[in-house]
């Protein structure tokens, strides 16, 4: 449906007008990728999560607004900074106390789940529509990534290394509790190399359903993109989740194509893996550091899978060991991880070899 930042209210009733509410709690689950300012989009607008605070306030039940952002620490601090805990009217809550259960996946066979997520009745999934340089897309599917609490995430990356891996374990997580209802924030969306460093999009809607695959792929349709060729909804598809064909899905309300949407570069969205042949390896472009923004928080250090970054007097790179996953640009909320042009970082590779 239509909406602006201001008409939230309307929008969430419209919402709750065709889907079941929840009956008596409810986990409120945005998008806290990091402590981004309102403003840059990161993150779940605020206004639409104080309008699900209200509405399910409303319905007098007992609600969590809470996620396990990418980066350690200063959860409070990250929520804060993004308008997310003021939203919350006081539900925002720490849910990173976790609980190991069996999974049923090609990569691991244990995770480590956010009990909140387990146990809560109602699982709201409030994404964003966003691009995401390592999946293509992020909304529904892999907000439900957040269910996963601090390092429990990061182990994912070195068990699934592959753009294809990575996205059948994010579904294969996605499964472990899928969602009740998704409410994604589409007033403002993120082209280009999402999820953090993309360029924003003015979109002007707010979309909803009970089948957060279908979702994806409406989403998907909408940047212009055949579902069919996200590895991601292409799974969630074959595993009996949704339908990703858009003459499948039963939308209510005008589907547009936003023109000229950028999505991520096929050749940047490139893993390095163990098997990765030296041509492919080759071809995978590495972060950049811009030492101007860096203000040396070491959170991409903290955050990197394999450790390939270390502490110097600004973090460094180990080249050969980085598997071009990108966590480090996505956690990094002062934009100094960049992810450079083909042409830049076959400079780097050539002329700066050595220098981070
Ligand atoms: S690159 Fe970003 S995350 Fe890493 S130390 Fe610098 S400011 Fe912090
Ligand atoms: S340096 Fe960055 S891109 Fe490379 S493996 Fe570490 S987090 Fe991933």
């Amino acid at each position: 449906m239509d909406a602006d930042y201001d008409t939230m209210d309307e929008a969430v009733h419209t919402v709750f007008s065709h889907f079941d509410s929840p009956q008596q709690e409810v986990l409120i689950k945005p998008n806290l990728l990091g402590g981004f300012p309102t403003e840059q989009h990161v993150t779940t607008h605020p206004s639409l999560v104080k309008a699900l605070v209200v509405y399910c306030e409303g319905e007098n039940l007992d609600i969590t607004v809470g996620d396990n952002p990418a980066g350690r620490g200063n959860l409070m601090g990250k929520a804060k900074r993004t308008g997310l805990y003021q939203a919350s009217q006081g539900h925002f809550k720490d849910i990173s106390d976790g609980e190991k259960i069996s999974v049923e996946s090609d990569y691991f066979s244990e995770l480590v789940v956010s009990k909140k997520v387990l146990y809560t009745d109602y699982v709201l999934n409030v994404p964003k529509f966003k691009t995401h340089i390592q999946t293509i897309i992020t909304g529904a599917i892999k907000n439900m990534f957040g269910m996963l609490p601090g390092e429990e995430k990061s182990t994912i990356h070195c068990k699934a290394r592959s753009l294809k891996d990575f996205s059948r374990a994010l579904v294969d997580i996605y499964r472990v509790r899928p969602p009740d209802l998704t409410v994604m924030g589409a007033v403002i969306g993120m082209e280009g190399n999402g999820p953090s460093s993309g360029k924003l999009r003015q979109i002007g809607k707010v979309i909803a359903s009970d089948n957060g695959v279908e979702l994806d792929a409406v989403m998907a349709h909408m940047m212009g993109l055949d579902p069919h060729n996200i590895p991601m909804l292409e799974y969630a598809h074959e595993k009996g989740l949704g339908e990703i064909s858009i003459e499948d899905i039963d939308i209510r309300g005008e589907l547009i194509e936003v023109k000229g949407f950028k999505v991520p570069s096929k050749t940047l969205v490139r893993f390095v893996t163990p098997l990765s042949s030296g041509y492919y390896n080759f071809l995978a472009i590495r972060p950049r550091l811009n030492r101007k923004k860096c203000v040396q928080c070491w959170e991409c250090v903290e955050k990197c899978p394999v450790s390939a970054l270390h502490r110097n007097e600004y973090p460094h790179i180990e080249r050969n060991k980085c598997v071009s996953c990108f966590c480090c640009v996505e956690v990094c909320e002062h934009h100094a991880m960049e992810v450079p042009s083909r042409a830049r970082d076959l400079f780097d590779r050539f002329f700066l070899q050595g220098v981070t």
